[in-house]
């Protein structure tokens, strides 16, 4: 089954990269991106032994997680930009928010968050290339956010997340990373919650993992191409 084995050939890779690299072995964590995918692709996924997925539309996301609730150990990632008439949604189905980015929103799920559900983990979003479009605050900007997400109690800060612009080659991926991979070591050596590093998509795998990735993205190089988004 093609889905299975992307599955194992990504680990495979990984745990190549986590070598050249001199990463310890395991220290990087595959989400296996499904948006755009059906049902059916998440069961295979899980059934070659994937648990962390990752989505980027909140109501197909809440929709999956609802759907797959019987999947035992299944984790759900939002990793989509978030409207705050949204935050609800994602604050009763999510166990993780990749791209927590104003602090509107971080208020909005600290509240909405069911006292029955553990706190909500969260990474904070950086925008490590300066593209007026992308979302993701500035390294400028990651004090005041850390403090203001340090004051929710219903979330509990995991780390930083980024989307850079493309890059061509390797070492250019590798500098792009690079003040951020800075800015995380700071923040994982003052706050002990913090151990998650979200970076690494099918196209820069390899330089998120020399740069310090604890979690790479992985959506085209599982499930095949999406037809949209
Ligand atoms: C779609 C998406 C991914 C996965 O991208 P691929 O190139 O398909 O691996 C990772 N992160 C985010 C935020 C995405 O939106």
């Amino acid at each position: 089954m093609a889905i299975a084995d992307n599955i194992s050939q990504t680990q495979q890779q990984i745990a190549q990269f986590e070598q050249n690299h001199q990463r310890a072995a395991d220290s990087v964590k595959l989400l296996a991106v499904s948006k755009t995918k059906p049902v059916s692709a998440i069961e295979d996924a899980y059934a070659q032994g994937q648990r962390l997925f990752g989505e980027n539309y909140v109501q197909e996301a809440a929709d999956k997680s609802q759907q797959l609730a019987h999947l035992e150990g299944i984790e759900w990632h939002f990793i989509g930009p978030i409207q705050s008439n949204k935050t609800r949604i994602v604050a009763e189905s999510m166990h993780w928010v990749h791209t927590l980015d104003r602090a509107k929103i971080a208020l909005r799920l600290n509240e909405q968050r069911p006292s029955n559900l553990a706190p909500l983990n969260v990474c904070i979003q950086v925008n490590i290339s300066g593209e007026e479009s992308k979302s993701g605050i500035s390294l400028a900007e990651l004090d005041e956010m850390v403090e203001i997400v340090g004051q929710q109690s219903n979330l509990i800060l995991r780390g930083l997340m980024a989307i850079p612009a493309p890059q061509i080659s390797l070492s250019a991926q590798v500098a792009t990373y690079q003040p951020l991979y800075q800015a995380y070591q700071a923040l994982a050596d003052k706050i002990v919650t913090v151990d998650t590093l979200s970076i690494g998509m099918s196209g820069d795998m390899e330089a998120a993992i020399a740069s310090g990735s604890t979690m790479v993205r992985i959506g085209t190089a599982i499930f095949g191409a999406r037809n949209y988004a």
